[in-house]
């Protein structure tokens, strides 16, 4: 089980973007690594092609960020927090939170 998941609101320690904070929108766990909103944007400039009818010009696009460079930011307490797990009675495993003990998945 991964410590990210879509949808959560993590925060960046590495990379050009190290202290921002932003939503996954996806999850690539074959190769570890999230794509999250506004974070660790790439630029692709791109040539005009007549023949292809491709306009030309800059695309901008979110890069993956390794997981090992994400800290789930619990909502519990509002921090960026390791992550532990837990499995409830009726078998469920949920992340909690190492700073408060809080239950990150509601
Ligand atoms: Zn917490």
């Amino acid at each position: 089980m991964l410590h990210v998941k879509a949808n959560d609101q993590v925060l960046v320690l590495a990379g050009k973007d190290r202290g921002k904070t932003g939503r996954v929108l996806q999850v690539l766990s074959d190769r570890k690594r999230a794509v999250i909103e506004r974070i660790n944007m790439i630029y692709r400039h791109t040539r005009q092609n007549p023949q292809q009818n491709v306009q030309g010009g800059i695309l901008e696009k979110e890069a993956p960020v390794a997981l090992s460079n994400l800290q789930v930011i619990c909502r519990e307490c509002n921090q960026a927090s390791r992550v532990g797990y837990s499995r409830l009675s009726d078998g469920k495993k949920v992340r909690i939170c190492k700073k408060c003990g809080g239950t990150i998945d509601k």
